[in-house]
């Protein structure tokens, strides 16, 4: 009989707290969850999946346009955002269904409430003590904004997926992932939209053809893109938020979204009182195991700050079930890990941007393709995409691909098995492309771009 209530208590019942909980029980350990909010964490109820239901139904009207040209006439379109949003929540109260269901199935004890960390062994949920061999925190990010005067008046992503009315004038901060797709979704459904940034260019850190295409597409759908600058105040105003900033200028606007980041939830939960290490930041230090400065505490996920995407969390949290209780010693491989920005237009992205490739390698060569999709090629969408792939010039490795455009996430997926088997130029030509569609200029693209 072990001498604690539990072999594994969660503390977080996100995409990496459910996983790494799921696959415990499943292998016969005895475990807890305590979550404060609902079971399916930021991704599901926050994040990724109802930020993506928003772009789908954002996009219809840009179809319904497009439509014109195919011939149809659409008369009397209207939307209704309060029936979306009910709509959306019932999509995702299913989810969260589905989540219970998997710890139900999986032996997993459900706690709500705060779990707080008494010592390596214990955890409070509101006040009750229960003990565990180790304990997993897995308790996400949440969103960060600067300190200036006037912030309580702005929202985040959080609430921006629960507004009961849509605003007409929207000001958005920052050019981070949020911050694109949200202004794409409010810009679609017929907001007005600023987005204020301090960069020159939207998506930092993405390569830069990238960058400046979605700035220029952005740009022709209407939004208003203001870079270099930041707000300095927000004031109350009769009808709305007036927005000052550093450039002199105003703004006034019905709500103002901050997407400026997020920050690892680790505040007033005992972990600098159990002894573990957190980075400059408040993320969790962890080693390649997943296993803190304390033995017995773990950590998985966006808390961590290591690459902060719903897939990479669920890998790490198999990795540490499949290690600790399976015997099975797994550890995340951080390489070529894909991801896609649901922009409008989207982008999907594997390996390095060219200016990480210039870094790394002595010599590159890069393939570039712009293109207008087909689909649009009827009708008066002028939206245009591009296509470009990075390529080692000593080992012919595709050391990076990267997509703007219809259908980018989902062509990225596929191309990212290629770069992850190492896959070079040479497979890539000799592969047959698929016609008529975008996804074969990755496997035609023949002219090096020169210099
Ligand atoms: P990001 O880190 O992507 O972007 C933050 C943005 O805020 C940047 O434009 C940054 O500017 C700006 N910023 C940061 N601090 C300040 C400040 N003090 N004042 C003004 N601007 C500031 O964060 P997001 O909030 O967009 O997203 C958080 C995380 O969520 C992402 O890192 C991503 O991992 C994840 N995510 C993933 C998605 C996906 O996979 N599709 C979708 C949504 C989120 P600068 O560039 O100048 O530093």
């Amino acid at each position: 009989m072990s001498e604690y209530n539990y072999d594994l208590i969660t503390i977080g019942a996100g995409s990496g707290g459910v996983r790494a909980s799921r696959l415990a029980g499943g292998y016969g350990a005895k475990v807890a969850i305590v979550e404060e909010l609902r079971e399916g964490g930021t991704c599901v109820l926050r994040g990724c999946v109802p930020k993506k239901l928003l772009v789908y139904g954002s996009h219809i009207q840009e179809e319904v346009s497009d439509a014109e040209g195919y011939g149809w006439t659409v008369d009397g379109l209207k939307h209704n955002w309060e029936k979306m949003i009910d709509a959306k929540n019932t999509e995702l109260d299913r989810l969260h269904g589905i989540y219970v269901n998997l710890l139900k199935n999986a032996n997993v004890e459900r706690f709500h409430g705060r779990g707080i960390i008494v010592d390596e062994h214990t955890v409070s949920v509101d006040g009750k003590h229960i003990t565990a061999e180790r304990i997993l925190m897995a308790v996400g990010g949440w969103p960060s904004t600067p300190e200036i005067p006037g912030i309580e008046y702005v929202i985040s992503s959080n609430e921006a997926l629960d507004l009961r009315e849509r605003p007409d004038r929207v000001l958005v901060v920052g050019s981070g992932y949020i911050a694109v797709e949200f202004a794409g979704i409010f810009n679609s459904f017929g907001s007005r939209v600023d987005l204020v940034f301090r960069a020159d260019q939207v998506l930092r850190g993405f390569d830069k053809d990238i960058r400046s295409t979605l700035t220029d597409e952005m740009t022709k759908k209407g939004i208003n893109i203001i870079s270099k600058v930041l707000p300095e105040k927000i004031e109350k105003s009769d009808t709305g938020f007036r927005v000052y900033l550093s450039n002199k200028k105003n703004i006034e606007v019905d709500q103002v979204l901050y997407a400026t980041g997020r920050s690892p939830n680790t505040q007033g939960l005992g972990l600098a009182e159990a002894g573990v290490d957190l980075t400059e930041n408040g993320a969790i230090k962890v080693n390649e195991w997943n296993q803190s400065s304390v033995e017995s505490i773990y950590a998985v996920g966006d808390v961590t700050d290591r690459i902060n995407l719903t897939p990479v969390a669920i890998a790490e949290g198999r990795a540490f079930s499949e290690t600790l209780y399976n015997n099975n010693p797994m550890k995340t491989d951080y390489n070529d890990v894909p991801s896609a920005v649901f922009s409008q237009p989207p982008i999907g992205s594997v390996g390095l941007a060219e200016h990480e490739a210039k870094e790394i390698y002595n010599d590159i060569d890069v393939y570039i393709s712009g293109f207008r999709p087909m689909k649009y090629t009827m009708t008066n969408n002028t939206e245009r995409g591009l296509q470009k792939l990075i390529v080692d010039r000593k080992t012919q490795r595709i050391i990076g691909a990267h997509m703007i455009g219809l259908d980018a996430a989902e062509i990225i997926q596929g191309i990212g098995i290629a770069v992850k088997m190492n896959a070079t130029k040479a497979d890539f030509d000799a592969t047959i492309g698929i016609h008529p569609t975008a996804a074969e200029e990755f496997v035609t693209m023949r002219d090096k771009r020169a210099g």
